[in-house]
């Protein structure tokens, strides 16, 4: 599955960049490393409501000076502070020129006019210097970041409102199948919904894509083609159903006639065997069994680390976990195997995972029950109850489904 995923990884082509509004760069990757703008602070702000002063009129408690201005965030005091003299400050104010301390609020008092200072206040104190936070040049973002929330903010702090990013990959998801028929619309006594490019098109947006649906094609070679064919608009085509080698699993075929170059099919993986690879033109190809699970499950494997990559992000290790195995599991045959499982913690806090006693790959209420797929390697041996396995989260939040 490693090997066969280096293979699909290898030869994809990095998507263009895009310049877009920072309100819309959420979640997008940046393109390049991107510099602050601006200085922050710019000028030295006060971190602390209070007084500023010079220090060395402090050193001999309490004492009495003159306030001769307010400075606070929005309108500084414009003068220079001498000896024996403050400025009233508020959080964010500019530290006026001569002073070089705040004497916070709580260690003062207002006596009648004057403003009598209880504490020492030590040469630097709550002042937040030019270019503390960050300075004109610094590094913001690097580049091949998926940007959060965090990097927004910086990036709008350091004088960014544009940001460039890799475009969204464009995923054609194509059905292919007689027997489907749309949502919203009632299968007839041999139809069944295709629900496959939904779910897929829903897994795509969370990887950073867009989805463009070609809709469902029956199992014939010309109608396959003629809806693969408007494929090629888009940056990469992930097919479901018609990957195997029954009479009716026309896909590889059908691309074939309009010059599909094949890398490999069929991956020694469970749910998943039929999983075609290869180029229709410059646009890579994933073909993907029809079985709803074996379809999400082989997207997590192979359509999501495509899309990371043709967005110029690293490969993710998936993050798997280590849990205690609720129930014992049989001995394991030569595919690698993605078992649907619930996770129980229990009230120790050790995570228990209870595998699904039929794991068949039609079975999309299972998927969408389970909080986690156990993997297990290819002949793994017979497992007992309380032994470790290693799990991937499907925690909903788009990352793994
Ligand atoms: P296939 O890979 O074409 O042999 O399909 C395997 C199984 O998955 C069959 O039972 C199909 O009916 C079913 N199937 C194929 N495509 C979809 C789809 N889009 N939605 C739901 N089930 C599907
Ligand atoms: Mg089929």
């Amino acid at each position: 599955m490693v090997d066969a995923q280096a293979r699909v990884l290898a030869g994809l082509p990095l998507i263009p960049p895009e310049t877009v509004s920072l309100d819309c760069a959420y979640g997008r990757v940046s393109s390049d490393d991107i510099k602050a703008i601006l200085t922050y602070p710019p000028v030295p702000l006060s971190a602390m409501d209070g007084y500023a002063c010079r220090s060395a009129d402090t050193t001999r408690l309490p004492v009495c000076l003159r306030q001769i201005g307010v400075s606070r965030a929005g309108e500084r005091f414009g003068g220079a502070l001498q000896a024996g003299t403050c400025v009233r400050v508020f959080t964010g104010g500019m530290v006026p020129e001569g002073a070089d301390t705040i004497a916070i609020q709580e260690d003062t008092a207002d006596v009648g006019g004057t403003i009598e200072i209880r504490e020492v206040a030590k040469p630097g104190a709550f002042i937040r210097r030019p270019g503390l936070d960050f300075e004109a040049g610094d590094l913001c973002v690097k580049k091949g970041r998926a940007l959060t929330a965090r990097d927004i903010g910086i990036l709008a702090a350091s004088g960014h409102f544009q940001v460039s990013v890799r475009q969204r990959p464009r995923v054609a998801i194509l059905s292919t199948g007689d027997e489907l028929v749309p949502p919203g619309t009632s299968p007839g006594a041999d139809q069944i919904i295709g629900s496959n490019s939904f779910s897929l098109a829903a897994a795509v947006r969370g990887w950073g894509g867009t989805s463009l649906d070609l809709g469902i094609a029956p199992d014939r070679i010309d109608a396959i083609a003629a809806a693969a064919q408007r494929a090629r608009q888009a940056d990469i085509l992930v097919t479901t159903g018609g990957a195997s080698v029954g009479e009716h699993d026309l896909v590889q075929a059908s691309l074939k006639t309009l010059g599909f170059v094949a890398d490999f099919w069929r991956i020694a993986m469970r749910p998943g065997k039929p999983l075609i690879f290869g180029y229709l033109g410059d646009v890579p190809v994933l073909g993907m069994p029809g079985n709803p699970v074996s379809a999400l499950v082989c997207a997590v494997m192979f359509v999501r680390p495509a899309l990371r990559a043709m967005q110029g992000l690293k490969p993710a290790v998936l993050p798997f976990e280590r849990a205690t195995l609720a129930d014992a599991m049989p001995a394991n045959d030569m595919r690698e195997d993605y078992v649907r499982a619930q996770i129980e913690v229990g009230t120790d806090g050790k995570v228990l995972v209870h595998p699904f006693k039929i794991q068949d790959g039609s079975m999309l209420m299972t998927l969408a029950r389970a909080d986690a797929l156990i993997q297990r390697a290819a002949y793994a041996p017979a497992v007992q109850t309380g032994a470790e396995v290693e799990v991937i989260r499907l925690d909903g939040r788009g990352e793994n489904l």
